[in-house]
């Protein structure tokens, strides 16, 4: 059988979400959008079931399979719904929806709902991708609560540079928020993402929306202290299939991309880019031999790819590599791709998810 695949840590996922619970001291909705980002929701869900405080997905299709799955947590949907036919469901299976644009207050006008809902109003409080704007949005938060449409209302918005240091940007964002929401009374507020929570304390507010440190990963580019407490769940896995000594100056892979600059021994991995690896990876991005670091060389082949065994004489045939995971964080291998470790998550495909618990 290949070897390749992907073993998912899913008590390293509980100690992720304890982290941002005790972080941030109020109520936290696992994302699991996506596939959790690629680490299987359900499994996810159901690793999380007994001390979840709620779920948030990006559609109804996610929120319906979580409830077949038994979950009863409140599910919010962060796009809201995409057609005016789910809200039927929306009430039956009690989901949470973000409101974010007029068409869904247009919706709502002209639904005949079977009970109120629970809604999310959402801030454009500086992303400008979705939400309504500070100057109309307490309008709109009376309008709706008098409408008899919802039951009741949290306030969410988003922050776009929370992952940066000192932009400016976040402060302005929470300013935003301050003001928009001053005169709306008692309002339970939603503004954090992972990085929100690992370095805006100041910004926690009533739930938080930990997405990619749950899966162990750091949403920011430099060493972070709370986001050093994550543990990476997923180990992104496979063997040596083939082991070749190849002259210097010799090509390695399509398009010859990389050159041997001295006699190499060259290890074949059962590993590529239909397993959802990273085919702009370059030369010099990161693998684990058998606990070692070393280096891709040539393209990343559909099936296969190409690393240096040459500084470890004791690896060769059926060796253990590691592509991401502990002991090689996915960011660091993402960046050598020009892309984010929630990019490589969400791409893993064909390779076998394998559940510790
Ligand atoms: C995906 C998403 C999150 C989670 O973001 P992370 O950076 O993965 O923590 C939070 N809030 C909203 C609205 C999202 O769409």
């Amino acid at each position: 059988m290949r070897p390749a695949r992907a073993l998912i840590d899913l008590s390293a996922l509980r100690h992720n979400y304890r982290l941002a619970k005790s972080l941030s001291g109020c109520r936290a909705l696992a994302v699991v959008k996506a596939n959790a980002y690629g680490h299987g929701a359900l499994e996810c869900a159901a690793a999380l079931d007994a001390e979840v405080d709620g779920f948030a997905v990006s559609a109804i299709e996610e929120a319906l399979e979580l409830r077949a799955a038994g979950h009863r947590q409140p599910i919010v949907l962060l796009e809201g719904w995409f057609e005016a036919s789910e809200l039927e469901l929306i009430c039956q299976h009690d989901l949470w929806p973000v409101i974010h644009h007029d068409g869904h207050l247009q919706d709502l006008e002209q639904a005949n709902l079977s009970k109120p809902l629970n809604a999310w109003l959402k801030l454009d409080s500086g992303m400008h991708r979705t939400g309504f704007s500070p100057q109309i949005y307490p309008t709109i938060w009376r309008q709706l609560l008098a409408s008899g449409k919802v039951a009741n209302l949290t306030s969410i918005t988003h922050f776009s540079r929370a992952d940066e240091p000192d932009t400016g940007r976040t402060e302005q964002q929470l300013e935003a928020v301050r003001s928009a929401t001053a005169d709306l009374g008692e309002v339970a507020r939603s503004l954090c993402n992972s990085a929100g929570v690992l370095a805006w304390p100041q910004a926690h507010g009533d739930w938080v929306r930990p997405g990619i440190m749950l899966y162990g990963s750091s949403p920011f580019g430099f060493p972070q202290p709370q986001a050093a407490q994550l543990q990476p769940v997923m180990q992104l896995e496979s063997k040596i299939i083939a082991v070749h000594q190849v002259a210097s100056g010799e090509p390695i892979g399509y398009g010859s991309r990389y050159l041997t600059t001295r006699p190499s021994r060259i290890g074949l991995v059962a590993m590529g880019y239909a397993d959802g690896y990273p085919r702009h990876a370059a030369d010099g991005t990161p693998v684990l031999v058998d606990g070692q670091r070393t280096s891709l060389v040539g393209r990343v082949s559909m099936d296969m790819l190409t690393v240096d065994l040459t500084d470890l004489p004791a690896s060769g045939l059926g060796s253990h590599v590691r592509l991401w995971g502990k002991g090689l964080d996915a960011g660091e291998v993402a960046s050598h791709a020009g892309t984010i470790s929630y990019q490589l998550f969400c791409n893993l495909n064909r390779v076998p998810r394998c559940y510790q618990d």
